[in-house]
């Protein structure tokens, strides 16, 4: 997704653009990894001084909701990421490493197997969530050279 189809989904979907949502989005875009909401914090307050955090996490919480980003690391709030769907564009899943909080995107979906099972129980699905956790090989090399990383 461009800057620009991702002005386009918020409006659509009957949200402003605001000169701080634009920030929270360039500072999505020019990461050269997933950030977490502080390291987003942190660029879009050179611009804009009074931006809180709190509004940091909402505006990328309403990026996830919408489908213009996935989170990465559900479990741990503090420590999630934020990938702004650049490269992928739909929705996908992780490996995460827990000691660096690299993560790896999944190309397949585990719903997929499951697809009979769904049908049968009537359900009308609206959401889903995986991830795997582990550690990622210098990290593995970390906890075997005693060295381990909090
Ligand atoms: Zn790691
Ligand atoms: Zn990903
Ligand atoms: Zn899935």
């Amino acid at each position: 997704m461009t800057e620009s189809e991702i002005i386009e989904k918020i409006k659509a979907k009957g949200f402003k653009i605001t000169p701080q949502r634009r920030a929270i989005i360039n500072a999505l875009l020019t990461a050269d990894k997933p950030p977490v909401a502080k390291d987003v914090h942190k660029e879009v307050r050179n611009k804009h001084p009074g931006v809180s955090l709190d509004t940091v996490y909402r505006n990328l919480n309403l990026l996830a909701e919408i489908g213009c980003l996935v989170k990465i690391n559900l479990r741990n709030s503090e420590k999630s990421r934020f990938e702004i769907l650049k490269h992928h564009h739909h929705y996908h899943h992780h490996l995460i490493c827990l000691g660096c909080g690299e993560a790896v995107c999944l190309e397949k979906c585990l719903l997929d197997m499951h697809t009979d099972v769904l049908k049968n129980e009537g359900y009308k699905i609206v959401g889903h969530a995986f991830e795997i956790y582990g550690y990622c090989p210098s990290c593995c090399s970390a906890v075997e050279n005693g060295d381990v990383k909090k």
